[in-house]
């Protein structure tokens, strides 16, 4: 039982603001079951406007479901008011962009995948639905005449009191 951060780094060019489609953005997580060690090799998508009941239908959660190897019921939710964007100057470091409360199960792996948002540094324009999947990105914003990218892109996971 705990919370976990998803933390993120980046390089950013002329980027002010990246941000997921909250709270629609689906974060895709592999999951390790605390009880018996199985880690699914399956992605999980894990939305934050979408709840499943559970077996009992005592609660509703973003993310509910046996472990295949021990049978026991784990659940996942997003932790309201955890959605935090990355911004310049947050750049190089380490930041949490959202908090899990894991009853169960950790998650053990992230990749970004697609719905990403990018305001633009000095620029009134954004990009959306842009696709992280290969963990990089750019265009070319016409207005300021220079590349916008994102790169180095780097997760990990953090426990949160
Ligand atoms: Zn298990």
């Amino acid at each position: 039982m705990g919370k976990i951060a998803l933390q993120i780094k980046a390089a950013l060019e002329n980027v002010e603001e990246l941000k997921t489609i909250h709270p629609d953005y689906a974060f895709m997580l592999k999951l390790k079951c605390t009880g018996c060690g199985e880690v699914s090799d399956k992605w999980h998508d894990i939305v934050e406007s979408q709840t499943f009941p559970g077996k009992t239908g005592r609660s509703e959660n973003n993310y509910i479901a046996k472990c295949k190897m021990c049978g026991r019921e784990n659940s996942l939710d997003i932790v309201k008011g955890s959605n935090a964007s990355y911004r310049d100057y947050d750049q190089g470091k380490f930041k949490s962009i959202v908090v899990f409360e894991c009853r169960g199960i950790e998650p053990t792996e992230f990749t970004p995948g697609e719905s990403w948002i990018v305001k633009v540094k000095e620029s009134s324009r954004v990009f959306d639905n842009i696709d992280l999947s290969e963990k990089e990105w750019v265009e070319y914003d016409e207005k300021i005449q220079q590349p916008v990218e994102i790169s180095d892109m780097e997760f990990r996971f953090t426990n949160v009191k």
